[in-house]
């Protein structure tokens, strides 16, 4: 997730308008799909999902949810005085068997996604970026490679793996130039036509590519996992990178590290929003949560043993810290909220640093290389290893035959 400040304005694209009802492209909520979790939760397990995970503010959720004794109200419109009635039950039900531990990875339906699309298109993404004369570094050319690499070692483990994407092309049969209107409107939704027209023509061309690489890129790997791959988790990997101090001199930094996601952390203005505040109902009542903290508490770990990189720490109220474990925090992301089931996130390295950028630009060579006194595996070999590593600490038994095949 490169270039924070940008993709915060990506987040904050939809609001234009006095009133939004849903995100840019987003479905309209079916409320009745939240009919199989009537009285399955209990009043104080709500609550603490909210709190803990999923919305850390009262005053965010405030409008949007009434917490009664036996029942949440929650607003299925903005501006309409509609809701839809949760009961609560008494007493907390039995956890599901599917806690226990596995032999191995058998029969786990693992999809892999990617980040961003790459190729050709790395550069309108802005997840690009070149040093000197060096090769571009493509933060979706690194993705596909480490999950690739990651497909090939969770099938040795039994798991069945799919590829969110499998080349540097997008997943979306759309282009940017099929957002023309949508931008136009965007652009007079703001007020902005009074602009100068090269200024107006570029924020167009902006926005059309936005709405093409990622939301609707988003969306189409959406319909992907939720109706053809229907996997138990989906794991999404990206590597992170520092904002440039002076985008026209770019220059290497010195911070190098990582973290990983899970959904969570709906702000008042995402809650605002039909679409959103009902995906958060259905991910909440699934318990999707309780894996994914597990999950990314155990891919942390194997992060962290791996890299050797310190924990990356939020500032902002865009995140909220999960658990104890470091690097693990809860954001909400359009693809962490539209997979339907669980989902992890992974941003390990700052493709930008010294340290990251000497090994991505060493590339893919056989057994180990000293690099900066520390021997060291190809780096999308060392990411998929780790994230492996953690998928096996978390599903199978530690003293099951199943072992990691290792790099010489
Ligand atoms: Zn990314």
């Amino acid at each position: 997730m490169w270039f924070r400040i940008f993709l915060l304005c990506c987040f904050f694209g939809g609001w234009g308008s006095l009133y939004p009802k849903t995100s840019t492209s987003g479905n309209p909520p079916k409320w009745e799909l939240l009919d199989p979790w009537q009285s399955t939760i209990t009043r104080d397990q709500f609550q603490n999902l909210l709190a803990r995970v999923y919305c850390p503010r009262k005053e965010w959720w405030k409008p949007w949810i009434v917490l009664e004794k036996d029942k949440a109200r929650i607003r299925k419109q903005a501006g309409k005085d509609d809701w839809y009635h949760l009961s609560f039950c008494e007493k907390p039900k039995e956890p599901a068997d599917s806690e226990k531990k596995r032999k191995s990875l058998k029969g786990l339906k693992i999809a892999l996604d990617p980040g961003h699309i790459g190729g050709k298109y790395s550069e309108m993404e802005g997840r690009h970026f070149v040093i000197g004369k060096d090769a571009p570094v493509k933060e979706g050319d690194l993705s596909l490679e480490t999950a690739k690499k990651l497909e090939e070692i969770l099938t040795a483990l039994g798991a069945e793996v799919f590829l969110v994407r499998a080349k540097s092309e997008p997943v979306t049969s759309k282009k940017p130039k099929d957002f023309a209107k949508e931008a136009q409107k965007w652009i007079a939704g703001r007020g902005l036509e009074k602009l100068k027209k090269e200024e107006k023509d570029k924020l167009i061309k902006k926005r059309q590519e936005m709405l093409f690489y990622r939301v609707s890129e988003i969306h189409a790997r959406a319909r992907l996992v939720n109706e053809k791959i229907r996997p138990d988790l989906v794991v999404c990997l990206h590597l992170n990178a520092s904002a440039w101090k002076d985008p026209e001199k770019k220059e290497l930094g010195e911070t190098n590290d990582f973290h990983v996601l899970v959904n969570g952390c709906y702000m008042g203005g995402e809650l605002a929003l039909d679409d959103q505040r009902f995906e958060m109902m259905l991910r909440l009542l699934n318990g999707w949560h309780e894996l994914e903290q597990k999950l990314a508490e155990d891919v942390s770990f194997a992060l962290a043993k791996a890299t050797k990189l310190p924990a990356f720490s939020y500032k902002g109220p865009n995140a909220l810290k999960i658990g104890k474990v470091e690097g693990v925090w809860a954001r909400n992301l359009l693809a962490n909220r539209l997979y339907r089931c669980p989902v992890v996130f992974l941003e390990p390295y700052r493709a930008n640093s010294k340290g990251a950028y000497k090994r991505i630009t060493a590339g893919n060579y056989k057994g180990v290389r000293e690099i900066e006194g520390v021997q060291r595996i190809p780096l999308v070999d060392e990411y998929a290893q780790a994230v492996a590593e953690g998928l096996m600490r978390n599903f199978v038994e530690p003293d099951s035959n199943a072992t990691l095949p290792r790099n010489p």
